[in-house]
């Protein structure tokens, strides 16, 4: 049977392989004993890559270390991420059934060995996907070819219903849905429209039981809280909503967003027991240039812009975030129906190339990691704010992980 919380009292599982690359860096043991997710990103990861385990041997590690939690990331649906390129994924559009016959129930089948009984699994199901068949898709100026052709095969609403019914069908398996973060989905267009769109995938397929919440701010840069203005602020007669930063969003940070998003998705079905999950991996935004107090109250601009810990520029960017920090360590039950948070983006992993490498990791070059690029549609036509010299999403990236600690709030 399955308990309301997961990581309530839970031991949660060390990745080796990340570990050592966290503490081969200067500073690196500082961390290197947090858990983080196992992405299953690619066919062969299921068996194994270079230099990472497979998914057997970290169950089996896993009972090494005494841990009762997993957390393992599914990440391979067909036509993947289909408004970015940094992670499009070895899987074209219309592979449907090599996703479910290839990646889905290999891995369901390790889940169910009888020697992982004991282990609960949490499974992030498939970041990048259902948000963007509301936002990036044809009316839409943010539209973009991929996306509209995902929409119209509906492999994606598919590939997560197959994987919410095979996974729930085993009763040590949480799974958690992404339900991208306040940058993305905190505005009235979008809200709800997913909340819809999740409903409506879990309804349709029988899962509604087999989901056991939802995951907010996966492998983004969103701060847990923002300390020094509110939604409901005004300068001047002005709502903080006018200013460019929060541009009519509902939502000025994570916890608030995530909070609201459980409340409208136990409404629409998936009832009170609804946990979240928040990804505090990369969202600290500590360091000299952290503000310490409010903006000053000449303009609401001025005023969002002087007190607001998240730096970026924008806040649709998301590749290797210039100036980011590790945020909170993970911690269960950390605020009102929040089951944890987590570090499910492993930090020093980098998001995305800066130019282009060739790769057979289905991994492309999207200019959003690109430093000198100048922006798109979504976000605004601002500059990237990638770091430099980055490699391949999920290759190590030291500058950055140096960076993270630098950076990290609470400081390390
Ligand atoms: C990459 C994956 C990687 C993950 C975690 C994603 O952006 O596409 O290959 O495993 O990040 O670092």
């Amino acid at each position: 049977d399955r308990v309301d919380n997961p990581y309530q009292g839970a031991k949660v599982y060390v990745n080796p392989d990340w570990a050592a690359k966290a503490s081969a860096e200067p500073g690196g043991d500082r961390v290197a004993d947090q858990p983080t997710g196992v992405w299953m990103d690619r066919r062969a990861a299921i068996t194994g890559t270079n230099g990472a385990r497979g998914l057997r041997e970290h169950l089996d590690t896993a009972l090494q270390q005494g841990a009762n939690l997993v957390q393992v990331v599914i990440y391979n649906l067909p036509g993947r991420d289909c408004a970015a390129l940094a992670s499009n994924g070895e899987l074209g559009p219309d592979d449907l059934d090599v996703y479910q016959t290839e990646f889905i129930d290999p891995i369901a089948e390790i889940f169910q060995d009888p020697k992982y009984a004991d282990l609960r699994i949490v499974t992030v199901v498939e970041i990048d996907s259902l948000p963007n068949l509301i936002t990036n898709v044809s009316p839409r100026p943010t539209a973009t070819e991929n996306c509209n052709r995902m929409k119209e095969n509906g492999n994606y609403q598919k590939g997560i219903a197959y994987a919410l019914r095979t996974f729930g069908a085993i009763p040590n398996v949480y799974n958690y849905i992404d339900i991208g973060h306040h940058g993305w989905l905190g505005w009235d267009d979008n809200f709800q429209p997913t909340v819809d769109l999740l409903a409506q995938v879990a309804r349709d397929s029988g899962s509604m039981a087999n989901v056991h919440g939802f995951i907010t701010n996966t492998a983004n840069y969103g701060a847990l809280t923002e300390p020094y203005f509110s939604i409901n602020d005004t300068v001047n007669g002005r709502s903080v909503r006018e200013s460019t930063w929060v541009d009519w969003n509902r939502y000025v940070d994570e916890l608030s967003y995530a909070q609201a998003m459980r409340r409208a998705l136990a409404q629409a079905g998936f009832g009170d027991g609804t946990g979240m999950l928040i990804d505090t991996s990369r969202n600290g935004w500590g360091g000299s240039d952290r503000p310490t107090g409010p903006g000053p109250q000449t303009d609401v601009d001025a005023y969002v812009d002087g007190g607001r810990l998240d730096r970026r520029i924008h806040p649709g960017n998301w590749c290797n975030q210039a100036g980011a920090g590790l945020g909170e360590r993970p911690t269960a039950a950390p605020a009102s129906g929040i089951d944890a948070y987590v570090w499910m983006k492993p930090p020093g992993e980098s998001d995305g190339s800066s130019t282009e490498i060739p790769n057979d990791e289905g991994k492309g070059f999207d200019r959003m990691c690109d430093p000198t690029y100048e922006g798109n549609e979504r976000n605004n036509f601002n500059r990237s704010g990638a770091l430099p010299d980055a490699p391949l999403s999920g290759h190590w990236f030291s500058a950055q992980f140096q960076e993270l600690m630098r950076n990290a709030y609470p400081p390390l």
